[in-house]
């Protein structure tokens, strides 16, 4: 099969036949016909993290597919399924974390695209407990994306605890962003979204934001504060340390700070206006299964509409590049003939 590899940190992946998985017990081998591009696949291949990816590594967290193969013991799924690969690929399933609804917190999980190879081949195998059915009514490449920016920003958007009537601020419409917007519009929420791309902020006001500001233009948290009072919560998924400084002071007392984006630096808390204005920071990562299945139908129902450029495979280094730059407005999606 034809893959994309990653054989060192920040050199370029290449495309080249290696062989196709061989299933287990408990898997199921995916044809995948389309995979997003996450920017968590970029800092994979840059080694950005303090947890660093196999090598060599097939990146990919947004594969959707075909089943062509199920294993032993596999008894939900079927050949010709229509399933996701998510980030979280596995996880053990009897931990404290796994055991209360939080298994995206395991310590055993397995990520695809990262622990494990992932969608940026025309195959990947996936642990059929963990492998999640795409709705009927979406396509392959649109629906990648909801894999991981989807599950991922509705997920945030529900820890943020903001209620319907109340101001989200979205730091980053890029290809979370994008989508952060549309669900929490369809939850409800008033929305401002901030990037540093003007041609983002169009697009974030085409998907419903109701403000937009460009923090490159004037400080946004002195906007949002002077505009809506601060906002009720904030979900930073830009990949910049001052983003998540704005995203901090754009907040109102007793407001929440999402933390979704990862770049690799310290995140600035003033202890004292965090303890007097009663701020709760959060982390949160990816969604647990049933988030996933509430965001895939939120797309199904047609709330949700990822906006996406398909590429081939053999662009994986020309897209990886865009991405850095942040010239991408949505997702790009792989796609295979
Ligand atoms: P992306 O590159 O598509 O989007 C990032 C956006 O941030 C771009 O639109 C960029 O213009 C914008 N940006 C850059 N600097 C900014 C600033 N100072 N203020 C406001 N906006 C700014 O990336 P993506 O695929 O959306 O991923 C974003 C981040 O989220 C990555 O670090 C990725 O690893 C992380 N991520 C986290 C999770 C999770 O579960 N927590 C899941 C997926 C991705
Ligand atoms: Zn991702
Ligand atoms: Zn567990």
């Amino acid at each position: 099969m034809k893959a994309a590899i990653v054989h060192a940190f920040k050199e370029p992946l290449s495309v080249k036949e290696v062989d196709k998985p061989v299933i287990g017990h408990g898997e199921i081998l995916v044809r995948i016909k389309a995979c997003g591009v996450c920017h968590t696949d970029l800092h994979a291949a840059h080694g950005d993290w303090p947890v660093k990816p196999k090598l060599p590594l097939i990146p990919g967290h947004e594969g959707a597919g075909i089943i062509e193969e199920v294993g032993e013991g596999v008894t939900h799924l079927k050949i010709g399924d229509r399933v996701g690969v998510p980030w979280l690929y596995s996880a053990c399933g009897h931990c404290e974390y796994c055991l209360t609804g939080r298994e995206t917190l395991c310590k055993e999980q397995q990520n695809a695209g990262y622990s494990v190879d992932g969608g940026y081949a025309q195959y990947c195998k996936a642990d059929a407990d963990y492998a999640v059915k795409i709705p009927d009514r979406l396509s392959f490449e649109e629906v990648a994306p909801i894999f991981c920016a989807g599950v991922t920003t509705y997920k945030a958007l529900k820890v943020t605890e903001a209620k319907p009537g109340e101001w989200v601020a979205i730091y980053g419409i890029g290809g979370l962003g994008h989508v952060a917007v549309q669900y929490a519009k369809a939850m409800g929420l008033h929305v401002i979204a901030v990037d540093t791309h003007s041609e983002k902020l169009t697009l974030a006001k085409e998907l419903g934001a109701d403000l937009t500001v460009n923090p490159v233009e004037e400080n946004s948290s002195e906007f949002i504060q002077r505009e809506v009072g601060g906002a009720h919560a904030s979900v930073c998924t830009a990949v910049s340390k001052p983003a998540f400084s704005e995203a901090y002071a754009a907040v109102r007392r007793g407001g929440s700070v999402v933390a979704v984006g990862l770049p690799p630096e310290e995140m600035p808390i003033p202890i004292f206006d965090t303890v007097l204005n009663g701020i709760k920071v959060i982390g949160s990562i990816v969604g647990t299964r049933k988030d996933l299945m509430e965001a895939l139908e939120f797309a199904a129902e047609g709330k949700v509409k990822t906006i996406i450029e398909t590429r081939p495979l053999e662009e994986i280094n020309e897209v990886f590049e865009s991405l850095e730059n942040g010239d991408i407005n949505g997702r790009v999606v792989i796609t295979f003939e």
